[in-house]
């Protein structure tokens, strides 16, 4: 399983798409991505390979500088078109990955369907995107607020990639115990389950740490902890003779 993005000047599908197949390694049953059109965000995937999700976005219109990819090791929910990732919330304007396991998903799902929520997977990760939605409207706060209040009540492991319709060129990501390197560019910013997607591009990256919260545009990389505070990233220089 693995996850992948870009924000910045390049066309994002393909850099997604060859950062998903360096992490193919990791084992997966199905792959999907997800681009930034302004005022929505495009949905695609399909169960198998890499590949199979290429041949089936051909002809489709897949300009976007702004993309997230994602490999998914089913853990809730058969291997399955529906059950791939990325994952709309109700409303279709906040698309999320998610790589790990929300525990407490069933008891978040119950409380989300008394509310009036319907899901078309049977994934944790579809009921988080909800969970996150649902909490963005009792607040009427910023998507990264709603995050990170969700967050609060997650238990679980968890890399998450989320875009939200009409901020098009941003990614808000968040990791507790899986893995998020931040790959740092000129205008632009790269984000990967380890390094390897982004070092054709970059050799300076930024590890993400438990329960930190990153705002990323493509000439900004704001990071916070769960408690609201900025921490200043630490930029780190990839030895590659290492
Ligand atoms: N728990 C999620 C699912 O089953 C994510 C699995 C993964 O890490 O790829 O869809």
């Amino acid at each position: 399983c693995g996850i992948v993005g870009y924000t910045g000047y390049r066309q994002a599908y393909g850099i997604v798409i060859d950062g998903l197949k360096k992490l193919e390694y990791r084992g997966y049953d199905s792959a999907g991505v997800a681009l930034h059109k302004g005022e929505h965000v495009d949905v695609y995937k399909k169960t198998g390979k890499v590949v199979n999700l290429e041949e089936f976005v051909y002809g489709q219109d897949l300009q976007s500088t702004t993309g997230i990819g994602h490999t998914r090791w089913a853990t809730h929910g058969e291997p399955s078109d529906r059950n791939a990732h990325p994952h709309y919330s109700n409303s279709g304007r906040i698309a999320m990955i998610h790589n790990g396991i929300i525990e407490n998903y069933a008891s978040l799902k119950s409380e989300l369907i008394n509310k009036g929520y319907h899901f078309k997977s049977d994934t944790d990760t579809e009921v988080l995107v909800n969970f996150i939605e649902e909490i963005q409207l009792q607040n009427e706060c910023p998507l990264e607020e709603a995050i990170r209040i969700a967050l609060k009540r997650v238990v679980g492991a968890y890399v998450i990639l989320v875009l939200e319709a009409g901020h098009p060129d941003r990614i808000i990501a968040a990791r507790k115990g899986s893995p998020l390197v931040i790959g740092i560019g000129k205008n632009e910013h790269f984000l990967g389950s380890d390094a390897s997607p982004m070092l054709a591009y970059t050799k300076e990256v930024v590890y993400i740490n438990d329960y930190e919260l990153a705002i990323i545009t493509p000439g900004e990389l704001i990071l916070k902890n769960l408690g609201n505070e900025r921490i200043t990233p630490y930029i780190q220089k990839l030895d590659l003779e290492l």
